[in-house]
């Protein structure tokens, strides 16, 4: 397992390639980003973008959204997938959010994921970039990026959540994230591009 030090110097590294790293999906409120990363779930960020726009000119709120009507809420994400599915999650949520926490969306880890479609790599997403909580999203190429890189170890997104959050300072908990997610995106992919890679020296798959 790296040190605290060696990870700093693996995060520098990849800022190079990733200066000011972000999430890709296009919010303007901590609700459209609920909502635009409860659609990316088995989708891309480029899809939920392209429908998005029209979905949050219709159902800006959640006091909009909880009056949805289903067939034209499906229609409007059915390019998205599992469209029934986050349908209801969408509805759910914003019932949640109606009754619960006055239609705005809480700030609280443990309010978040007790929202329908709602798991802790979403909570994270949201506070980390909406909310000003520090927040450090698990997914696919996190888990990838960080077990080749040896800042984390096992395919246990909660386990590997704390593995990184133990690594940098709370305040780089979120672009953190957000510089792994993308490397894995473009470089540190299934097949990785390691002669390509800044981090090649320090990382333990490239140096086996
Ligand atoms: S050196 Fe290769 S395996 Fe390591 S982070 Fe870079 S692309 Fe991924």
């Amino acid at each position: 397992m790296k040190t605290p030090a060696q990870a700093r110097a693996i995060l520098a590294a990849l800022e190079k390639h990733h200066p000011n790293a972000d999430t890709e999906l296009v919010y303007r409120t901590p609700f459209e980003l609920l909502v635009a990363t409860m659609l990316s779930a088995q989708s891309t960020d480029m899809r939920v973008n392209a429908v998005t726009p029209a979905l949050f000119e219709r159902y800006p709120d959640a006091a909009s959204l909880v009056k949805a009507d289903t067939a034209a809420l499906e229609t409007l994400i059915h390019s998205t997938g599992f469209f029934r599915q986050k349908a209801r999650s969408l509805v759910g949520m914003a019932e949640i959010l109606m009754r619960e926490h006055g239609g705005e969306v809480p700030a609280d880890m443990d309010a978040l994921v007790k929202l329908p479609g709602v798991g802790r790599k979403t909570a994270n997403v949201v506070l980390g970039h909406a909310l000003g909580i520090p927040g450090l999203p698990v997914d696919r190429h996190v888990l990838r990026v960080a077990n080749r890189l040896g800042l984390a170890h096992g395919d246990d997104a909660v386990q590997v959540e704390t593995q990184l959050c133990a690594l940098f300072p709370k305040k780089k908990w979120t672009q953190a994230s957000d510089t792994l997610i993308l490397h894995g995106r473009r470089i540190c992919r299934p097949t990785p591009l390691c002669k390509m890679c800044n981090a090649r020296k320090l990382c333990d798959y490239a140096q086996r």
